[in-house]
């Protein structure tokens, strides 16, 4: 095989990417990796991970006992005006950062023989002779297979012509997602949701003493309506709340600015574009209050991976290879993605 040629081309770093090119060098697979930013970093995610994932991750390699980190089981929610109630979670989770998850995934990753393109935006995905023509800001690769890691929105959407992109969104159904680790003395057991208007927070401890994770998502439209300004409409919206207003007002930040990402889009989406499999939010963005995206990254990726193996092997060819993992992408995530939607 040609020095920049490969087996599998994955673009997108994140949870659906790692583990797809964890799983793919693991049956001796060339696999090249790209990530746009450099690891390690943070990113907007709430960072509970339900235990429906643990033994994945696991059998990934990930020691999460060694972590040490919180056991989460139960649920706080209060509305609006303050008034909570709590729950027991069925099947629980734990928090970790994506700072620290990411970050020994990807050495995992290394190790496993995945080659590692960081800091490294993918600028064109094309498509031609049967192989995938993958551009960057300064070379070109070539790949059998591809998938499309690339997150919520990314530039190769545009790039891609996808459709999911290409409506205009509706300012109540275009948001925006905020997140800070503070300093903060809560359950360390227990997740916390706040409700505010057209919106909801999450509060939870991911690893380190006293570090939380406090990340909301709202509208576009009440951010306009405070002129862009987040703190000013965290004042005028979040704090009537009158938990968060107390949340907020007392934690500290851990790092100066929140993270904020915008156009934050629950459309639909297709699992299979231009011959590139879609996977983890490429594929479909379910609603964070479901608590489960990164499972469901992490989920497509083990979807994903028996079936590239497959057509690499000559099993299947390429239409069949597209064909299966749509049939068993749908049969995993449509209805969860059709509930998510409604909430
Ligand atoms: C506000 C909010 C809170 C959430 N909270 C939770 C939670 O508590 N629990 C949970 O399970 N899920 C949660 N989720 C969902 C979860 O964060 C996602 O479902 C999960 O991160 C998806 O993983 P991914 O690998 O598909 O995408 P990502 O983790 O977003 O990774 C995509 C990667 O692709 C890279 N990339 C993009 N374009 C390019 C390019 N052109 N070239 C190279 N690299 C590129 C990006 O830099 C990024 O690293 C939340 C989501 C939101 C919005």
């Amino acid at each position: 095989m040609s020095e920049n040629k490969y087996d599998v081309a994955i673009i997108g770093g994140g949870l659906a990417g790692l583990a797809s090119s964890i799983l793919s060098a693991r049956q001796g697979k060339k696999v090249i990796l790209f990530e746009k930013n450099k690891y390690p970093f943070h990113r907007v995610c709430g960072e509970f991970i339900s235990n429906e994932s643990r033994q994945f991750l696991v059998s990934l390699g990930l020691n999460i006992d060694e972590l040490r980190l919180p056991s989460i089981n139960k649920l706080n929610i209060s509305t609006s005006n303050g008034d909570s109630r709590a729950f027991q979670l069925g099947l629980g989770g734990f928090g970790i950062s994506r700072y620290l998850l990411d970050h020994k995934l990807v050495e995992i990753a290394r190790q496993s023989g995945v080659e590692v393109r960081e800091n490294t935006a993918v600028t064109k995905l094309d498509f031609q002779d049967d192989l995938h023509e993958i551009t960057t800001s300064d070379n070109k690769f070539s790949a059998k297979t591809a998938i499309g890691a690339f997150g919520k929105r990314s530039a190769i959407d545009k790039q891609m012509n996808r459709p999911f992109i290409k409506k205009p969104l509706p300012s109540k159904r275009n948001f925006i997602a905020v997140k800070y680790h503070v300093k903060a003395n809560l359950p360390a057991d227990t997740i916390e949701l706040h409700i505010f208007k057209d919106g909801y927070c999450g509060i939870s401890k991911v690893e380190g003493e006293d570090r939380y994770c406090m990340c909301y998502l709202t509208t576009a439209s009440n951010l306009q309506e405070y002129g862009g300004d987040i703190k000013t409409m965290q004042e005028g919206v979040l704090y009537k709340n009158p938990i968060l207003k107390d949340y907020m007002s007392s934690f500290p930040s851990l790092y100066d600015d929140p993270l904020v990402i915008s156009q934050v889009n629950f459309g639909r989406k297709l699992p299979v574009e231009n011959h590139v499999l879609m996977a983890g939010d490429s594929a479909g963005l379910i609603t964070p209050l479901c608590g489960n995206g990164m499972s469901m990254a992490l989920h497509s990726a083990a979807l994903a991976f028996p079936i590239i193996v497959s057509f690499l092997k000559g099993n299947l060819n390429r239409p069949d290879l597209e064909q299966a993992y749509t049939t068993s992408w749908k049969r995993q995530f449509s209805m969860r993605l059709k509930v998510g939607r409604t909430l």
